[in-house]
């Protein structure tokens, strides 16, 4: 726990906790195994009010902050399984980006309904041509006129609706969502103006949609939730699903990714956090030469050190939350707390595996899938060499790298 928490932030911590505490390594090894949805877990804690902790009490959440979301995801990381994972995806690209750029009618549509579980997103941005630079994307959206109205494409600005087409990769979870916030090109690439020119569009329903094709990928990671090539070939959306203005997307994209970077911070120090309670529980049972092998200095000190790292990880994502639910630039603070955090994460699970002796590679013992779970948020959704690109550039003020 945290020095400068509240005692409300305290009851936070515990509540969820207790939630978490009722799905255990088998409930999750099921779930990820059968690459199911865990209904139960997420109506518990949409039934407690946790999915929408920073939806305004007017739309039916919580009115809490990103400090408050980062304990959640950090105690539901700590309780094993991937709370994480899920408030990325919902809370975060759906709650948070609706709440700061929707539309008065969106927010009355998305947010009580993102609040009380019913309603789960994912998130359509990559592309296998353009990678992390976002800049490169090539799906794009063009206006049309609406049904029963001339079906060619307009070309120009004259329709109420756009056809999108494109190809996205790495898209997790569409199979479990309602809706998709997919990020298109809406005019051409122009040198002059460079972030100009992309747009946010919520599609509903995207597994469903006709001109939607998905095909899942072969990805070696124990996730219940599979990721896709997703092929648009003429999707229709009308123009009041687009998030925050049309060819404006990317100024709102980078609003929400700062938050996404202190969510995934927070997922990994309650995942490293978790690797080192399990490497304690062990060192404390396991014994080889007459004694616990958490007695010998060279178990003992690599977890201190760990638990440490951890620690100093923790504090810089809190600090980056103060820091955005005050308003403020918090750019610096989440990249920081995104880079700690994933590098902590991955060792404190190493230790815990070296730990576990011969069973850390078993998947009767949790700490492998720990691990690779640890490992990705060094890659993913932002490579730490992108985020170390950041920190030399915008807060040591180097030159641009590339
Ligand atoms: C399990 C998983 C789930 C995902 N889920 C989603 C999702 O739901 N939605 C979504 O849109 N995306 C998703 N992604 C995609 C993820 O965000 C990307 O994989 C990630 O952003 C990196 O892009 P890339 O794989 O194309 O790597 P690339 O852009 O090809 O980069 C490859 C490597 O080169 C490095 N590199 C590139 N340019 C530079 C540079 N200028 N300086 C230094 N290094 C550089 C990168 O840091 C990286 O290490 C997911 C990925 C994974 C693995």
């Amino acid at each position: 726990m945290s020095g400068t928490e509240t005692e409300e932030q305290r009851m936070i911590r515990q509540a969820v906790r207790d939630i978490a505490s009722d799905y255990d390594w088998d409930y999750w090894k099921s779930h990820i195994e059968n690459k199911e949805f865990p209904e139960e877990y997420w109506s518990a804690l949409a039934e407690d009010g946790w999915l929408g902790v920073t939806i305004p009490e007017e739309y039916g959440g919580a009115g809490m902050g990103m400090l408050e979301m980062s304990i959640i995801i950090e105690e539901l990381s700590r309780s094993g399984g991937q709370g994480g994972i899920i408030f990325v995806l919902t809370p975060v690209f759906g709650g948070i980006s609706i709440e700061r750029h929707g539309t008065e009618e969106q927010k009355e549509e998305y947010l009580p309904a993102i609040a009380s579980g019913d309603l789960r997103f994912c998130m359509g941005l990559t592309e296998a041509g353009a990678g992390i630079n976002t800049l490169n994307i090539d799906t794009h959206a063009e206006r049309v006129s609406g049904p029963g109205g001339d079906s060619e494409r307009a070309g120009g600005h004259e329709g109420d609706e756009f056809v999108i087409d494109g190809q996205k990769t790495w898209i997790s979870g569409v199979e479990n969502a309602d809706e998709m916030l997919l990020v298109a090109r809406t005019s051409e690439f122009d040198r002059s103006n460079p972030t100009h020119g992309v747009s946010l569009f919520l599609v509903p329903e995207p597994a469903e949609q006709d001109a939607i094709t998905l095909t899942p990928l072969d990805v070696e990671l124990p996730w219940f939730e599979t990721q896709y090539q997703v092929d648009i070939d003429g999707l229709r959306v009308h123009e009041d699903r687009i998030l925050g203005t049309e060819d404006g997307g990317l100024y709102l994209l980078w609003d929400t990714l700062n938050t996404e970077r202190i969510a995934g911070a927070a997922s990994a120090v309650g995942g490293g956090l978790r690797a080192i309670d399990l490497a304690v529980e062990y060192a404390g049972d396991r014994e080889v030469f007459g004694q616990p092998i958490g007695a010998h200095q060279a178990i003992q000190h690599p977890l201190a050190d760990a638990y440490a790292r951890l620690m100093c990880a923790r504090e810089m994502t809190y600090t980056a939350s103060r820091k955005w639910d005050e308003g403020e630039d918090a750019g610096m603070e989440s990249n920081v707390a995104k880079l700690v955090s994933s590098e902590a994460a991955t060792r404190a699970a190493d230790r815990a595996i070296q730990t576990h002796g011969g069973n850390g590679f078993t998947s009767d013992y949790e700490v492998f899938d720990i691990w690779q779970n640890m490992r990705l948020t060094q890659t993913a959704p932002v490579p730490n060499e992108m985020v170390r690109n950041y920190i030399a550039e915008h807060t040591l003020g180097l030159p641009r790298s590339y």
